[in-house]
Order: structure tokens, then C-alpha cells, then sequence
């Protein structure tokens, strides 16, 4: 089981979650960002963070947004081999597409 970054992440990206993360499992695009499965330790200190409520347990997880689960994976094995890790907050993006008005 792990936590999931999901579609209300696309296109804000504030990144106030990666700040909190204590295994440091947040990797980035330049649309959103994604947790790495086999790095997450489910510790729910992610959840609150997140001003447009993007990210949920698995367990949890809205049905409509089940395809994320494999996103964030496949997303962070490929983000993993770049330079796509985050650990610090950066400026948001809040481009058209993002839910936080
Ligand atoms: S805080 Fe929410 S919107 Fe911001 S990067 Fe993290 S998951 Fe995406
Ligand atoms: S649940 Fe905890 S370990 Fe998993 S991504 Fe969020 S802060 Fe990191």
C-alpha cells in the first residue's frame, strides 16, 4: 500500500507535500507530482498538506482516480532515472487547469 498524488494535482502543483515527506518519495513533471510506491511508509503527513486535497491511501482512493495508482509508479520509475526528484518547496505552477481558485 502507499499514498497517491491524483488529478487535482495537475496543473497547481504547490508542493507543500514533498516538504513534509520523511522518506523523501515525491518526483515531479512539469504537471504534477507523483509518490514513489516501493518508498512510501503511509504515514499520512502528506494529506494535510495538500491545498487541493489531491493525494489519498490507496485504500481510499476515489474510484474514478484508480488509474493513478499505476501513474504514480510507472511516472516515478521513469522520474527516478532523470532529475525529477522534489524535497523543497517551489513556486506553484496554478496553470488553467488547477482546481484552487
Ligand atoms: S501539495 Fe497537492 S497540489 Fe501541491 S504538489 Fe503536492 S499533491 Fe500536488
Ligand atoms: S504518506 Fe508519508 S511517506 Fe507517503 S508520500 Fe506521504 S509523507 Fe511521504
Amino acid at each position: 500500500m502507499a499514498h497517491i498524488v491524483t488529478a487535482n494535482c495537475n496543473d497547481c502543483k504547490y508542493t507543500d507535500c514533498c516538504v513534509v515527506c520523511p522518506v523523501e518519495c515525491f518526483y515531479q513533471d512539469e504537471m504534477m507530482l507523483y509518490i514513489d510506491p516501493d518508498d512510501c511508509i503511509d504515514c499520512e503527513a502528506c494529506v494535510p498538506e495538500c491545498p487541493v486535497e489531491a493525494i489519498f491511501g490507496e485504500a481510499n482512493m476515489p474510484a474514478q482516480w484508480s488509474s493513478y495508482t499505476e501513474l504514480n509508479k510507472q511516472k516515478c520509475i521513469t522520474l527516478k532515472a532523470g532529475d525529477g526528484h522534489i524535497t523543497e518547496k517551489s513556486d506553484p505552477r496554478e496553470g488553467p487547469g488547477c482546481k484552487k481558485k
